[in-house]
């Protein structure tokens, strides 16, 4: 966590007009949602159980469920057998219900994919929630870019696309059309390029647009208001 008031971390982005704040378990998704309450309109909250924290589904899930009327979406959910720091069976029966709460409520569905594209597809493949997945720090090549886009799903970019050692996430963005896409920046965990960091912030969001423009030879304001009109549609906000 960036260790100061969410307020203050928010004055230092004047170019971000609002913005969602996800929850990773129950205690965040409570204070994503307080948050939310006490923004006037800048904040948006979604509640989730993050793939990591999924062991402990039977003593979260119920109080995720409950706040899920209160957000504006479902998430962090999905699927992360990277860190696989929960076990597999507990992060699919996670990732199932609050993929079925979010089709329940009709709520967008932000959904976390780390080395596991075939289960992540597998588990929406038959969902009713097309363009409102989410998928959250998009980190796919062209491959499973085409894949996913077959399915109606929305991208989210983060710094993948800008710290990418090669040029695969890059080359999967440039199948992306804009109104398929939007931007976040995964604060705070996410270096940025310069080295100087090793934490990121909202204000920092104009770097994933700023790559972004090269991919999509638009300019960044170009990309910025495509991005802001897909997730006005997809948050129907
Ligand atoms: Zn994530």
């Amino acid at each position: 966590m960036i260790d100061e008031e969410p307020e203050t971390v928010l004055e230092r982005a004047p170019q971000v007009s609002w913005l969602v704040v996800p929850g990773v378990d129950g205690a965040s998704s409570r204070a994503a949602v307080a948050l939310a309450e006490r923004s006037t309109g800048r904040v948006f909250a979604a509640v989730g159980l993050h793939p990591d924290h999924a062991d402990r589904w039977s003593d979260e899930l119920d109080r995720i469920l409950e706040l899920v009327p209160q957000a504006i979406a479902v998430g962090e959910t999905g699927l992360d057998f990277y860190r696989s720091l929960s076990a597999r069976h507990n992060q699919l029966v996670a990732f199932r219900a609050l993929l079925g709460a979010a089709v329940d409520h009709d709520k967008p569905v932000i959904v976390h994919c780390r080395d596991a594209f075939r289960e992540v597809h597998d588990a929406i493949e038959h969902t009713e929630t097309g363009d409102r997945v989410i998928m959250h720090c998009w980190s796919g090549g062209p491959h499973w870019t085409r894949r996913f886009l077959e399915l109606g799903v929305t991208f989210s970019f983060a710094d993948r696309i800008i710290t990418g050692t090669d040029d695969m996430v890059r080359r999967g963005a440039a199948l992306v059309t804009p109104d398929r896409a939007m931007v976040e920046t995964d604060a705070p965990h996410h270096c940025l390029p310069d080295g100087l960091r090793n934490t990121n912030e909202p204000a920092d969001i104009g770097l994933v647009g700023a790559s972004l423009s090269l991919v999509w030879k638009m300019t960044c304001d170009e990309v910025a208001e495509a991005t802001t009109s897909t997730a006005r549609r997809i948050f129907r906000c």
